[in-house]
């Protein structure tokens, strides 16, 4: 069975991603893999020249005090992932664990998007995960010990840091975009729509006309709001049958 068959099987699946149940018990195979071996796939470089080049742009950036985060941040968080990976998923910026870890989307929220990527019969390392902006944003940057001092980045933070992430998709080089909440989505989208009209509906990303952006919720959200949930396994569906085509 191909990658394709297998995401095609998932898909025929309709067991909800948020069962406990189902998502330790997911199937760990490789849905994605490795892009080299899919011959339908366009990859403009190979993977080891990709993550030669993503290595490279951490070592350009990491210590990076372009915008006022880069004051308080603890650690630099570029991002994970699969350097070939047909999907990539964006996250607004760093959170009070992802700053001490230095890896985004590991705290609560992390944690639930770890379980909607094992649902779709994925891992976490066969996809990439990064953010908007590579540093914490703090309400109160004089605090940084303290939990719940998140806010979002602002936008001259985003517009400063967002050749960082420009780069690391141009590199990549995904099939498919998954933008993760109204941040991620109105920026990357440049759109003032809210993520609820945003959502579950196809974009094209201006500064990428040839990848397919999905919006939909971002897991935090979901954890405030558990209802929002039957919504991102929809735009889930959409986002593997995109990959399976
Ligand atoms: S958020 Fe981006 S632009 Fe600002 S200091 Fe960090 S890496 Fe540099």
């Amino acid at each position: 069975m191909d990658a394709k068959d297998k995401i095609k099987r998932a898909l025929a699946q309709e067991k909800m991603w948020f069962s406990d149940a189902y998502a330790t018990k997911g199937i760990r195979q490789s849905a994605i893999g490795n892009r080299q071996s899919d011959p339908t796939v366009n990859r403009p470089l190979p993977t080891a020249k990709k993550a030669k080049q993503l290595a490279a742009l951490y070592e350009q950036y990491k210590g990076c005090l372009a915008c006022p985060l880069g004051k308080s941040r603890i650690k630099f968080v570029f991002g994970v992932g699969n350097p070939d990976s047909p999907l990539m998923f964006i996250g607004e910026g760093p959170g009070y664990d992802e700053d001490r870890k230095g890896e985004p989307f590991v705290g609560r929220a992390g944690q639930l998007l770890t379980k909607i990527i094992e649902s779709m019969k994925l891992t976490r390392e066969q996809v990439y995960i990064a953010n908007l902006v590579k540093c914490h944003p703090m309400i109160n940057p004089k605090t940084p010990e303290v939990r719940g001092n998140d806010r979002p980045p602002a936008p001259e933070e985003m517009e400063t840091c967002k050749p960082i992430l420009l780069e690391q998709i141009r590199i990549i080089r995904p099939k498919v975009i998954c933008l993760l909440g109204s941040t991620s989505s109105k920026a990357m989208l440049q759109t003032q729509t809210p993520i609820s009209k945003l959502r579950g509906v196809w974009n094209k990303l201006p500064d990428f006309p040839e990848i397919d952006a999905m919006p939909t919720y971002h897991p935090a959200a979901l954890l405030r709001n558990p209802v929002l949930k039957k919504d991102v396994w929809v735009d889930m569906k959409r986002i593997m049958a995109r990959l399976a085509e």
